[in-house]
């Protein structure tokens, strides 16, 4: 298990890195917390959108769900890192005592928390 740890450790790395990266781009990261972001407003593209208040503030609002979706994923990630750090990780915790999380499981979602049997019920 221990060398499948380091494997998933660098998957969820990579991907919090990717993660970071994208939401940058969208947003200003929260100081007060670092696990957030403010989606930003996005540049006018064109010269003649300049006063379309009306399309300036949809490519906000899908700006903004974009910035919630990616930040929901970071949270993942980052909370499976922690689970690695804290030596729980793989472990499903939805019912009764920890059991292991299936390897099948793992790779379809590195950050995945619950086991095949319990992913419906949590
Ligand atoms: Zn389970």
């Amino acid at each position: 298990m221990t060398q499948d740890i380091t494997h998933y450790k660098k998957l969820l790395g990579e991907e919090r890195t990717a993660l970071e990266q994208k939401l940058n781009a969208l947003g200003r990261r929260m100081l007060r917390n670092p696990d957030e972001w403010e989606a930003t407003s996005p540049e006018v593209e064109h010269e003649s959108e300049r006063g379309d208040v009306a399309m300036n503030i949809e490519r906000y609002n899908e700006r903004e769900a974009l910035t919630l979706e990616l930040q929901t994923r970071y949270k993942e990630v980052a909370d499976a890192l922690e689970r690695i750090h804290k030596n729980t990780y793989g472990l499903c915790t939805a019912f009764g005592k920890p059991h292991p999380i299936e390897k099948k499981r793992l790779d379809a979602d590195p950050a995945g928390r619950t086991c095949i049997a319990h992913m419906r019920a949590s």
